[in-house]
């Protein structure tokens, strides 16, 4: 005769099975985020937070083994101290400050219930009829905090979290119901009930390991991106960072483009050193980054040769303007005062970007030919 298809399920074995993967997985998680360089604030909170929590698990469905009460209260304070560093080190991931007193206070609040009606007066019906909404609103802030998550290399990890804390707040809730009418079982007796929770609670763990792996594979992904993008010396767009951004947008809309060059940059090198060419390249992308707005973009084309990009309809004087500013304040300032610039303006649209980058160009190698530490508007530009 075949048995019931729960009875496959046995609550102990399944929840050590599935709490010590989650704890494995929590400590490679570590690990490789140690191993990446630590970038993450709150990832090693989080990753210890799971690692307690699963092994608070573990030793839950070791209670009938172990001494009375020592499993009990050890396996409690663990899952208790592990959410609340999951939680602290999740808040700490969205870049907020975590509730670290609040979360202190239901810690002493869980200890406090723990001892007294585990060991001073065993109750288990006050012990679990407390404990659960506590561990419950704990898992609830936590759903909350990781499902407010905006930034899109971290929402879909972030999103799993959110999953664990719903999972495991029913799962409390539940328990203190139970609890409260009086049915106090045990949570490994053999039971559907305790197998489909201890089910749902160990595979919520290991997608929440899950998860914060999303999140740091995520964090590495934008960070590649951002270093395929910019140019590392001075942190503006590089060619293809502004091709890309050009591309995302319409190709109607207008454009007027200026081409910056450092003038006699090779003589600036050779007579003050490689580590003061550096200094005014940075000092160019401050000043350049200061005309910066989600219309207007500059980027570093390569060594000296900068662009700056204003999109949208009769952007060519006010443009023309700017650079001139820019001459002005560069000749006055800087690591290297006297030093000099030249640029070439031109306009177009973003369909034309490549050749209106043409047309700046030779606008730009008059600006030279005429002496430089000028702007020359294209021929275009000056003819109209
Ligand atoms: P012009 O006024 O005609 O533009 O002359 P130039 O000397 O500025 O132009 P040229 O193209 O002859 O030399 C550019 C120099 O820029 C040569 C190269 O060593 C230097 N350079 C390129 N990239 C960097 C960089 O990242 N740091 C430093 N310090 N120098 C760089
Ligand atoms: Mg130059
Ligand atoms: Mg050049």
């Amino acid at each position: 005769m075949s048995s019931a298809l729960w009875t496959y399920f046995d609550p102990r074995g399944l929840g050590l099975t599935l709490s010590l993967s989650a704890g494995l997985l929590a400590l490679v998680l570590s690990i490789t985020h140690h191993a990446l360089g630590g970038r993450l604030p709150g990832m090693r909170h989080a990753a210890l937070g799971v690692l307690l929590a699963s092994s608070g698990f573990a030793l839950n469905m070791l209670q009938a083994w172990l001494p009375p009460t020592v499993g009990m209260v050890t396996a409690v304070l663990m899952i208790m101290a592990g959410l609340a560093l999951l939680l602290g080190g999740t808040t700490r991931l969205r870049a907020r400050q975590p509730p670290w007193r609040a979360l202190a206070a239901c810690g002493l609040a869980g200890v406090g219930i723990t001892l007294w009606f585990g060991v001073v007066a065993p109750d288990a019906r006050w012990r679990i009829g407390l404990l659960s909404p506590l561990m419950a609103a704990i898992a609830l802030k936590l759903a909350h905090t990781a499902w407010s998550e905006t930034r899109a290399p971290y929402r879909v990890g972030m999103r799993l979290l959110t999953l664990f804390g719903v999972v495991f707040a029913c799962l409390m809730v539940a328990r203190g119901v139970l609890a409260a009418l009086g049915q106090v079982e045990s949570s490994v007796s053999f039971t559907p009930v305790n197998a489909g929770s201890v089910l749902a609670g160990g595979m919520a763990l290991i997608g929440c390991v899950v998860g914060l792996m999303l999140v740091l594979s995520g964090d590495l992904m934008a960070l590649v991106d951002h270093q395929r993008e910019h140019d590392p010396l001075s942190g503006l767009l590089n060619r293809l960072g502004l091709r890309q951004w050009i591309e995302r947008q319409a190709p109607d809309l207008p454009m007027a483009l200026g081409m910056v060059d450092l003038d006699h940059f090779k003589r600036i090198n050779d007579h003050h050193g490689h580590a003061l060419g550096d200094q005014v390249i940075r000092h160019l992308a401050t000043l350049l980054q200061e005309a910066e707005s989600p219309m207007c973009r500059t980027a570093r084309l390569g060594g000296e040769e900068f662009v700056i990009v204003a999109l949208g309809p009769e952007q060519a004087a006010p443009l023309h303007q700017a650079l001139e500013r820019l001459c002005a304040r560069f000749r006055q300032g800087g690591p290297l005062p006297g030093a000099t610039l030249s640029a070439g303006l031109a306009q177009g649209s973003v369909a034309t970007f490549e050749h209106t980058l043409r047309q700046a160009d030779d606008a730009l190698y008059r600006a030279k030919q005429a002496g430089r530490d000028r702007v020359e508007p294209a021929a275009a530009l000056s003819a109209a």
